[in-house]
């Protein structure tokens, strides 16, 4: 895998710091839904279960988002050091075309795929 360009890196960086941005505000709106449901509203059986189901899906998504907001986090530090672009588990490049579609991933493919399979 070809290591990464000066420009790309910077191009990269850019795009974390507004993904970070962009997750901030989309948990923040998140969590007002993933807030506990008050059984002692008068709403009735069927759309209190409906209410426990779209609170337990907003609890999901909501782990969802914190792990990726917490790679992102990981991924502007490792920026910041000057060490992106790099497989955390092998140190091979991770490659320009994987880092833009997920530039918080710290794995390359291969260690991906092998953490997947291991699951
Ligand atoms: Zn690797």
């Amino acid at each position: 895998m070809e290591e990464l360009t000066e420009d790309q890196i910077e191009e990269l960086r850019q795009g974390l710091a507004a993904l970070r941005r962009d997750l901030q505000a989309i948990l923040a709106t998140a969590r007002e839904g993933a807030r506990p449901v008050d059984l002692d509203l008068p709403i009735g059986r069927l759309s209190r279960i409906d209410a426990l189901q779209q609170q337990q899906m907003a609890r999901a998504s909501l782990a969802a988002l914190e792990l990726r907001l917490r790679q992102v986090s990981v991924a502007v530090a490792v920026c910041e050091a000057g060490d992106y672009g790099y497989c955390r588990k092998c140190d091979e490049p991770i490659g320009y075309q994987r880092l833009k579609a997920r530039p918080e991933t710290p794995f390359c493919l291969a260690c991906q795929a092998g953490a997947e399979a291991r699951r």
